[in-house]
């Protein structure tokens, strides 16, 4: 049987406060019940984690990063066992605007160990730039996935999530989303990669998420012929009404 579409929420550094946040995701908690055919997650800033964390029915959250470290004198970081602590399910890993930031695909390897210990669900999120008219981007998406699980164990394959999201298509500075056609090419050649290095049965059951300017108007689309198994929300998940659509388009799409 396949799995639920998995619809989460990205909130990055938003809302502003812990009564707005408590508002926003009481609405999402609603539309999640009723969106009975996906798997909702929310990731909210860290510091709202554990008072979200009795989650509603298909509701689960999750973080946006997490410390490669587990304890001790790093200053600011959090561990993947705070986390969990905190009623963290999943974890977002690599994202583009935490690789702006330094972060290697070294970096993103020792994150997904670290995450994986303590049996959180790990998001990863690779993606290329720009997309070059040489197919260039093909070998970017090969070395993030290559290096990123590098040091990750098959036993552990069934907690991992891969998140394509073309940094060009993401944000408000963003033109356009991608195509359904580029994210289906792309989600084949994920597999085909993942295949290479769990073997094929393995890398079938890996859920592929498409993320960069989903909307109400494009998520069905997506999740139709995109060949992915759910999304990966930023801006749109900042309004309960309107992430609420797209997990209704969701609930209502067939995953095949
Ligand atoms: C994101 O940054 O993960 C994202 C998908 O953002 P947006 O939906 O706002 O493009």
């Amino acid at each position: 049987m396949m799995k639920k579409f998995l619809i989460v929420a990205n909130w990055k550094m938003s809302p502003e406060t812990p009564a707005r946040a408590k508002a926003l995701f009481s609405g999402i908690k609603k539309a999640a019940a009723r969106a009975k055919n996906a798997q909702t997650v929310v990731c909210p800033p860290a510091l709202y984690l554990s008072s979200m964390a009795t989650a509603g029915k298909n509701v689960a959250v999750g973080a946006q990063d997490v410390s490669y470290e587990s304890d001790g004198t790093h200053t600011g970081e959090i561990s993947a066992r705070m986390l969990k602590a905190a009623g963290a399910k999943y974890v977002i890993i690599g994202h583009s605007e935490r690789r702006a930031r330094g972060e290697t695909n070294g970096i993103v390897a020792k994150e997904i160990g670290a995450a994986l210990k303590e049996k959180l669900i790990v998001i990863l999120c690779i993606g290329e730039r720009e997309r070059d008219t040489h197919g260039e981007y093909f070998s970017f998406i090969e070395s993030q996935l290559r290096e990123s699980l590098a040091g990750i164990a098959k036993k552990d394959m069934g907690r991992l999530v891969i998140a394509y999201e073309p940094v060009w298509a993401i944000g408000e500075k963003a033109k356009e989303a991608d195509t359904p056609e580029g994210t289906f090419e792309i989600s084949l050649f994920i597999r085909k990669i993942l295949a290479t290095i769990i073997g094929k049965e393995k890398a079938f059951a890996v859920q592929i998420l498409y993320g960069g300017s989903v909307n109400p108007n494009n998520a069905a689309v997506f999740l139709k012929r995109g060949g992915v198994q759910g999304l990966l929300v930023g801006r749109a998940s900042l309004d309960a009404r309107t992430f609420g659509e797209i997990l209704k388009s969701a609930s209502m799409t067939k995953n095949i």
